[in-house]
């Protein structure tokens, strides 16, 4: 069984999910007493949230290499970072690192395409939702991509911000997220990505018709299934 190397905390409940998940499919896949050989790294999220506040990019590579390297030096086979925005770190983290780096948007693609998708809407924060590093990987894949409008687009980032990485789960705010993947819907999207490790906390699949695709989980699954080839 290879070692996972998670970079965490942004939140940490979501890592927390992700550690949860990971152990959970070791144990249906391996049965028994068996869990799984991680090593978990986390960072300070207010420090990450500063930095993403202002633009600061350099010092996110930076904190994001910072973190990769503690993990391959700790014995780590691969890296999993456990958040889709922190994803525009991923070039610097694969360039400054030797052992692989498991992309979310990678998982998340090929799950979308193994279930047949070809259009798909994205929530998740306005980095996600706005900068080319998410969508364009989606892309490679073949799959087209799309985001609610602008007003949407903040509804949704300050759900995020405001509410889910400080742990706070409203009513009002899953209604608002439903309309806006009713809206997606009407618009083509066959299926919607939780494009946020913190979206499944406030939405299920109970909530909607639509297929939805939880990144958290399909991150930690791939993670699994890599782990254990
Ligand atoms: N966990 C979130 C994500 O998946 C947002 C927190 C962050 O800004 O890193 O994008």
């Amino acid at each position: 069984m290879k070692t996972i190397g998670l970079i965490g905390g942004m939140s940490w409940e979501s890592s927390a999910m992700y550690y949860e998940i990971i152990n959970q499919e070791v144990k249906k896949k391996l049965g028994g007493f068996h869990s799984s050989k991680s090593i978990m790294t986390s960072v300070d999220f207010s420090e990450i949230a500063r930095l993403q506040n202002i633009n600061d990019w350099k010092s996110l590579n930076q904190l994001m290499v910072q973190s990769a390297k503690q993990l391959e030096n700790a014995g780590a086979d691969f890296i999993i970072l456990c958040t889709n925005t922190m994803h525009l770190c991923s070039k610097e983290i694969v360039k400054n690192t030797s052992i692989p780096f498991l992309h979310i948007a990678n998982a998340t693609a090929e799950r979308i395409k193994s279930v047949g998708l070809k259009k798909i809407g994205l929530l998740g924060t306005k980095f996600t939702m706005e900068k080319d590093f998410y969508i364009k990987n989606l892309k490679e894949f073949g799959l087209e991509t799309i985001v609610p409008n602008s007003d949407d687009r903040k509804i949704v980032n300050d759900i995020i911000f405001n509410e889910l990485v400080l742990g706070i789960i409203k009513n009002d705010s899953r209604k608002e997220l439903i309309r806006i993947i009713k809206d997606l819907e009407s618009k083509g999207a066959q299926g919607i990505i939780l494009g946020c490790t913190e979206i499944p906390l406030l939405i299920t699949p109970s909530d909607v018709d639509i297929h939805l695709f939880d990144t958290a989980r399909i991150h930690a699954e791939s993670a699994v299934i890599y782990a254990l080839e």
